[in-house]
């Protein structure tokens, strides 16, 4: 695609990066394809490449964007699906993100749309402040219901998505836990700052998993956001200064003792996150005090389902070979590249996995895009659990918190993280959405 930025504008460095993304894109409309929201609403401004037009034409112009422009970017989940079929390598997920930055950065957008995400923004990166938010959010919802239809549908949306409180787990505390037996290994936890405060015990399940395979497990003392949440909301400043606070408060761990502090990986267990970090090294290449550890950061970053696919699972053993429907998260197969390890795993413990038609399409979750855009993430979760109820699964697994919650509210069935059953299959404890189920199974049998 040709491309007509001035000499002035190719001076700064985010056109420069835009203007090489515009110029790989050779108009072929592959992509529309596999775009969730060109699926839903055949509009051609709503698929990537006809992003892509709107896009140009805002740098470009340097003009405020228009309407149209802001709306149809803002409908994008960012879920990268374009990126994995498009035949010319197109990083569609960063021309994005400029677009976010260059609408944010104007004052476009209307008062009320400021404020929206300006609460979410001061509320979902801080566990604290969301667990009190979750708890008021439970407390009024029973009275709340019946009046759904009159409240404003963002604030019933919210409402809908409060998942139920998790008497598992505290938020696991900070530290080191050792490794059980011949130590194999050391890993840094990322400590997901949503998951804190909604799935303590996903992180929990992954802390026994990995000390029961001989994995040193640190947990970092105050484990801020990453970044990832003010990024999805375009805010750059504080989604860089996030980044860099990660990066230095690990960097000081794997410099802690001998090379890299003998951390193998940083490990995450919520894939939205762990696409961020991945690309930490890129979002900080530019910061001369933070870009090599940023790059060492990027390198060591590790999906959990990743780093167990480089080892042995050990004696895993599902205790009831349950049929597990496997959601495929969208910042797992689109932006990580775990591929088949999720399900392999799975199947490595004796479960017996489904996988749904349609494994590309995002559930609507999408970061805060399900907050955002609560129609198209409605219509997006209704699809995706028609898809997974044609399984006849008895659970679906995914390993992003964001899908968990999102697929929650569509599905009548447990939902589990991927680890909580691989936790269960080398010995854990039963996942709390499957007591129920399982006391069933097993009484059934005697
Ligand atoms: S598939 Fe790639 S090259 Fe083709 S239109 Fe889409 S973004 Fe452009
Ligand atoms: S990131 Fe997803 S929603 Fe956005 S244009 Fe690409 S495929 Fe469509």
């Amino acid at each position: 695609m040709q491309t007509r930025f001035s000499p002035a504008q190719l001076d700064q460095p985010h056109i420069q990066e835009a203007d090489r993304i515009l110029r790989a894109c050779v108009h072929c409309g592959f992509c529309l394809a596999t775009c969730p929201t060109y699926i839903l609403q055949g509009d051609e401004n709503d698929s990537p490449r006809g992003r892509i037009y709107l896009i140009k034409h805002m740098l470009e112009s340097a003009a405020p964007p228009s309407a149209a422009t802001i709306r149809h970017t803002d409908r994008c989940l960012s879920c990268l699906a374009c990126e994995t079929t498009c035949p010319s390598g197109v990083a569609f997920g960063r021309l994005v993100d400029h677009a976010r930055l260059t609408i944010e950065e104007s004052g476009a957008r209307s008062g009320a749309e400021r404020l929206f995400r300006a609460f979410l923004a001061a509320l979902l990166p801080h566990p604290r402040r969301l667990r009190l938010a979750l708890g008021v959010a439970r407390l009024i919802r029973p009275f709340t219901r019946p009046f759904s239809r009159w409240l404003p549908q963002r604030l019933g949306n919210l409402l809908d998505l409060t998942p139920p409180p998790d008497t598992r787990s505290q938020a696991v505390p900070p530290g080191v836990h050792p490794a059980q037996g011949v130590k194999k290994g050391r890993v840094i936890l990322a400590p997901g700052c949503v998951q804190q405060a909604m799935a303590p015990h996903v992180d929990a399940a992954a802390i026994r998993l990995l000390t029961r395979l001989g994995i040193e497990v640190v947990v970092p003392e105050g484990g801020g956001c990453c970044g990832a949440l003010d990024h999805h909301l375009g805010r750059e400043a504080p989604a860089l200064a996030a980044a860099r606070n990660t990066v230095a408060a690990w960097n000081h761990i794997m410099e802690s003792s001998g090379e890299n502090g003998g951390v193998d990986a940083v490990v995450s267990t919520v894939s939205g996150c762990g696409a961020h970090m991945r690309n930490y090294g890129s979002l900080l290449a530019g910061d001369p005090e933070h870009s090599e550890a940023a790059a060492r950061v990027s390198e060591k970053l590790r999906d959990i389902s990743q780093f167990l696919a480089e080892r042995e699972l050990g004696e895993a053993e599902a205790p009831l070979p349950l049929v597990v429907a496997y959601h495929h998260a969208c910042t797992l197969q689109h932006g990580v590249k775990t591929g088949d390890a999720p399900v392999a795993l799975l199947k490595e413990a004796g479960f017996d996995v489904r996988e749904p038609g349609e494994s590309h399409l995002c559930c609507g979750s999408a970061g805060v895009y399900n907050m955002l855009q609560p129609e198209l993430a409605g219509e997006l979760g209704a699809r995706k659990a028609e898809n997974l109820a044609r399984l006849e699964a008895q659970v679906v697994a995914a390993g992003n918190l964001g899908c968990m919650v999102q697929i929650s509210a569509h599905v009548s069935g447990p939902v589990v993280h991927t680890i909580e059953l691989l936790d269960w299959a080398t010995g854990g404890p039963v996942p709390s959405p499957l007591e129920g189920l399982v006391a069933g199974l097993l009484s059934s049998e005697k």
